[in-house]
């Protein structure tokens, strides 16, 4: 079974998906809203979730989907769910027919509410699932720093195809993440990416484009020969994942430049594409399940560029347990070559 025709739909989907949440960016969200303003990362969410799902249902009609929203919110709020059926009909690729394999406008207003909500699969272990979240890293999607549109495709428990889109990540894969790549980025031309990956074929990246897919280049992993040396990752959200754990972690490691913090999946994308070498999320709570839609995709494109994914235990991530990640607690990714020693350096840290 070869998965590219999943990938080709994934990374088309993600990229009109991504021209949603960049108008809604630019005319929402820029400047004009107070931090606790929710409505521009609910919009974009909304937004991009339809577009997404509709995409899916007209390509692969008898698969699963597991999103992050749900429309009930929506059915209450008339004024909020008028504004997303406007700006949905908006949203096209300029190559109309990418936009007519996607499925083309979306049928009503209603129609769309539905959509939504056919994002509410339980997961699990058998059959085709796709796990979406929309707009992941919110408060960096609001602050214009990092955020990723993700789509995975996992079948029978394991992820096949991922794509992330990240329209704040520098085009050029060699360009290192530093502290500057996690604060406001939406101003740069040479800015906006989509990675992507299937199961034993490589992990690749290529500009975003608002027609055709762009030509994408394989990437990988940089080799880690001093791990002293290492650039770790991290969160921004101090809620999210342990800052002192993480720093402890690095600080066994030898390494002693600070870590970069960048909102979302751009994490996983930015050690894929060798940027960065290492990304800790070690809990910050007893009992937190990750969610499967912050993961799946990530988890891919990082092992199909030759790295590892692990929790603090050193297990497999496992995508076969339902919406969460049940069977896990927290996540450490680096190259393969590298893991167990940051393995050892957890478990000493965090005392397992
Ligand atoms: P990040 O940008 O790496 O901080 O990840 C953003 C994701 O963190 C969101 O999509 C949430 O689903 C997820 N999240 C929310 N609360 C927690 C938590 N307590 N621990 C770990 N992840 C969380
Ligand atoms: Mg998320």
């Amino acid at each position: 079974m070869s998965y590219q025709q999943e990938r080709y739909i994934a990374e088309l989907a993600v990229q009109r998906a991504t021209l949603l949440t960049q108008k809604v960016f630019f005319e929402k969200a820029k400047g004009t809203v107070s931090k606790d303003d929710k409505s521009p990362v609910t919009i974009g969410d909304f937004g991009a979730q339809a577009l997404i799902i509709q995409a899916i249902r007209k390509n692969f009609p008898n698969d699963e989907i597991v999103a992050e929203e749900e429309a009930s919110s929506l059915r209450e709020d008339k004024a909020l769910s008028a504004e997303i059926w406007r700006l949905v009909q908006d949203i096209k690729l300029e190559d109309a027919e990418s936009d007519k394999i996607l499925g083309g406008p979306l049928p009503s207003e209603e129609g769309m509410l539905d959509i939504i909500d056919e994002g509410k699969s339980s997961g699990g272990p058998k059959g085709r699932i796709w796990a979406l979240d929309p707009i992941d890293g919110t408060k960096g999607f609001l602050r214009g720093g990092q955020y990723a549109v993700c789509l995975g495709l996992i079948v029978d428990g394991d992820v096949k195809v991922g794509a992330i889109g990240t329209p704040n990540l520098p085009v050029d894969d060699r360009v290192a993440i530093t502290a500057s790549t996690g604060a406001q980025q939406t101003e740069t031309a040479s800015n906006g990416v989509l990675f992507s990956a299937i199961q034993g074929e490589g992990a690749t990246s290529r500009p975003l484009s608002s027609g055709v897919l762009a030509p994408s280049k394989s990437i990988s992993m940089r080799p880690v020969p001093d791990i002293a040396q290492a650039v770790f990752c991290e969160g921004v959200e101090a809620a999210h994942s342990a800052q002192g754990d993480n720093a402890a972690v690095a600080e066994r490691l030898g390494i002693t430049a600070p870590s970069v913090r960048l909102d979302s999946q751009a994490k996983y994308c930015s050690i894929a594409r060798g940027a960065g070498d290492i990304y800790l999320r070690l809990p910050v709570k007893k009992g937190y399940q990750e969610k499967i839609w912050d993961h799946a995709a990530g988890d891919l494109i990082v092992r199909e560029a030759g790295g590892q994914v692990t929790d603090i235990y050193g297990q497999r991530l496992d995508f076969s347990k339902g919406r969460t990640l049940a069977a896990n607690t927290g996540v450490v990714a680096a190259p393969k070559a590298a893991q167990d020693q940051v393995i050892d350096a957890v478990k000493v840290v965090l005392k397992l």
